[in-house]
């Protein structure tokens, strides 16, 4: 099997100096998703588990961490334990990517991984439209199972994040979302590059307003919240 990897990362694990793992592969479909490109990419560019585990090896003195991520990492249980094991033993911090839709994965590795950031895309009225048939029947329950796991976390220790597609985090999808959180937790807003970029300095302008107002709504659910762009 072969993975995504990144290096170094300043941006991807807070506090940390990481190399990024991705595991491709993904049971949500969201539109502004870069999954379908790393799918291709790795299968002409990956990289070996072994190739991986000797880079790590080589630059232990450089990086504090690895950030999983996906993909959906949580889909491949055996293999996730697997590279949390491997690459704790390489005296690495572990931070893991999650859609939060495999509750019973998260759990399991839960106290195995030093960081972990969960994406929140929409109201959860709204998640079965991003999501396979498939996950119906246990999708939302997975989902509220993965936001209360984290919550009994130290708030140091994960995050939510929410992109902000217009479509998908409306304002009333924020207020939706917000509810779900409690006000310890750190909630970062990341710009939503690839559904609609704007295309002049009116819609510029429009969209700074946007990502204000929805910066004001989150810090009315959260005391710790960012914006990444
Ligand atoms: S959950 Fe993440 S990896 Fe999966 S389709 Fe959505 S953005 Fe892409």
């Amino acid at each position: 099997m072969k993975f995504g990897f990144l290096k170094h990362s300043l941006v991807d694990y807070p506090g940390e100096v990481c190399a990024v793992v991705f595991i491709p592969g993904c049971n949500f479909h969201c539109l502004y998703c870069h999954n379908q490109n790393l799918e291709a990419d790795v299968e002409h560019n990956g990289w070996t588990l072994e190739q991986i585990l000797s880079y790590l090896r080589d630059a232990r003195r450089l990086l504090t961490g690895v950030c999983i991520s996906g993909g959906e990492p949580t889909l491949q249980e055996d293999l996730l334990i697997d590279l949390i094991k491997r690459f704790k033993a390489l005296n690495l911090k572990i931070k893991l990517d999650t859609n939060g839709s495999r509750s019973e994965v998260l759990k399991s590795v839960a106290s195995d991984v030093d960081y972990v950031a969960m994406d929140l895309k929409t109201s959860p009225k709204r998640y079965l439209k991003l999501a396979h048939p498939n996950e119906a029947l246990t999708l939302l329950t997975n989902l509220k199972a993965s936001v209360e796991l984290l919550l009994q976390r130290n708030p140091e220790t994960y995050e939510f994040r929410t992109t902000l597609s217009p479509f998908w985090a409306d304002e009333a999808a924020l207020h939706d979302i917000g509810r779900m959180i409690n006000e310890e937790s750190r909630w970062y807003l990341q710009r939503c590059r690839g559904e609609a970029e704007p295309r002049n300095a009116f819609e510029r302008l429009e969209e700074e307003h946007r990502l204000q107002r929805s910066i004001d709504i989150a810090k009315s659910y959260s005391k710790y919240v960012c914006l990444r762009r």
